[in-house]
């Protein structure tokens, strides 16, 4: 395994410069976050909000956190202050909290509407039909404080290289179809989040505009025994 810097290095020059990376740091060191922000790194993902609350203070302001959990509405608030961009809205629930919680400290959130692209049952997401309810709830409202900037999507757990291309593909043609339908003059309705460490460069082939890395830059997770 080579270092964190290394590995930023060898991922950025293999990516095309416009896809953002966002470095997955759930479970990892201040440390280790701090390697890869002096590597000139700035865009870290996590997943849990009190491990993000934990971490956050403890980098400088320049760094963009990204939240890529499933979030619950009562820990909205304390997020919503700390974070750049949220990968995983898929309620109209949620939308409302981070609105209202936005409004608050009248920040506009940008948020990507995560949708169910794997064949497995247990992954979070919206489906075509509610993503346009939650659209249209959005406008209805004047929902202002919550920007909607794209969409993220997680790919099967397989070794089926196939499977995984035809999820990405389903995602990015979900986009393009939001994109005439409700976002044509929207230039902030940009984004597909796809790609992790195992399936990066089909998500890149498949138009990811944001890749989320993590054991390809940290190395294996190592959980905590609880
Ligand atoms: C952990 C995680 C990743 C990164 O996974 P790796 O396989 O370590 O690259 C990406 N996206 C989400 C939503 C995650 O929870």
């Amino acid at each position: 395994m080579n270092g964190i810097k290394e590995n930023i290095t060898r991922l950025r020059a293999e990516v095309p410069d416009e896809i953002t990376i966002v470095a997955v740091s759930k479970t990892r060191s201040v440390q280790e976050i701090n390697e890869a922000y002096n590597a000139g790194h700035r865009d870290f993902g996590e997943n849990k909000v009190q491990e993000l609350l934990q971490k956050s203070p403890l980098l400088p302001p320049d760094t963009q956190w990204h939240f890529i959990g499933h979030l619950q509405r009562n820990k909205v608030k304390s997020v919503v202050p700390v974070v750049h961009l949220i990968h995983s809205l898929d309620s109209i629930s949620l939308m409302e909290e981070i609105n209202k919680e936005a409004n608050k400290i009248s920040r506009t959130i940008d948020c990507l509407l995560q949708f169910h692209i794997a064949s497995e049952e247990t992954k979070y997401g919206l489906n075509f039909q509610e993503a346009v309810q939650l659209i249209e709830n959005k406008q209805r409202n004047n929902l202002v404080n919550i920007s909607i900037a794209g969409v993220m999507g997680m790919a099967s757990f397989t070794e089926d290289t196939e499977l995984i291309r035809h999820e990405f593909h389903q995602l990015k043609k979900i986009f393009q179809l939001l994109k005439s339908d409700f976002f044509y003059n929207d230039l902030n309705f940009r984004n597909i989040s796809m790609g992790m460490s195992g399936d990066y460069h089909i998500a890149v082939s498949e138009g990811s505009t944001i890749i989320r890395v993590g054991t390809a830059i940290f190395g294996d997770r190592i959980y905590p025994v609880k």
